[in-house]
């Protein structure tokens, strides 16, 4: 897609999306981490019901480690694949007490360093908590800048790579909210909302299948 187009696309969404945060609850990079790391193939709205209880007595690197895997696992246990999720949580805390200092890191490369983060995690956490230009592609946004046409590509790697040659810099973190609540809402995985989607006219999936008119 040109760079005109795709320019057209995140100014109507940052329209519709005016303030764009995560839903995750957190009040520090640790806890933004923790939700992220347990946002896998779970809503937020559970992750949130979760730390609720979780941050009340462990929200530092430093007392989650005094949690074992098990016990970890039992209160993180209704977002699913718990104990994967426990081990991530708790290796990256000890990876940021010993590294850093008890201090969650504020470079994408550092943050890649930790046990159990990987780019999308990475990105999150630097462009959120740290004010860091960098696009995460999740589920929403791979499915949105391929159907669009904003970034095509086979990998997520490859569609934020797409991403950030069409955007410019500064609206790369702000775009990455735009694509997750525009795919969230109206273009859905199973029945994209296209009858009401403000970028119908822009977009590639929808050009290619609409019914020819008179
Ligand atoms: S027109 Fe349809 S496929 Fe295209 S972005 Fe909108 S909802 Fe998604």
């Amino acid at each position: 897609m040109d760079k005109l187009t795709a320019d057209k696309i995140i100014e109507i969404l940052s329209e519709k999306f005016p303030d764009p945060r995560p839903e995750l609850h957190y009040k520090t990079p640790y806890e933004l981490l923790v939700a992220v790391i347990l946002s896998a193939q779970c809503t937020d709205r559970r992750v949130n019901m979760v730390t609720a209880e979780l941050f009340k007595e462990y929200s530092t690197p430093e007392k989650m480690l005094t949690l074992t895997k098990e016990q970890l696992g039992e209160k993180i246990h209704s977002c699913g694949f718990f104990n994967s999720k426990a081990e991530h949580i708790l290796s990256a805390s000890k990876d940021i007490v010993s590294r850093f200092g008890g201090k969650v890191p504020s470079t994408t490369e550092e943050l890649k360093t930790l046990a159990g983060v990987g780019q999308k995690t990475a990105n999150v956490v630097y462009a959120v908590a740290f004010g860091g230009d960098a696009i995460a592609v999740d589920t929403h946004v791979f499915r949105v800048s391929n159907r669009t046409g904003i970034a095509k590509g086979k990998t997520p790697a490859e569609v934020e790579k797409g991403l950030n040659a069409v955007l410019d810099k500064n609206a790369w973190s702000k775009a990455h909210h735009y694509l997750i609540f525009h795919g969230r809402y109206t273009c859905k995985a199973q029945k994209p909302r296209c009858a009401e989607c403000e970028i119908a006219a822009y977009c590639e999936y929808f050009n290619k299948n609409r019914p020819i008119s008179d």
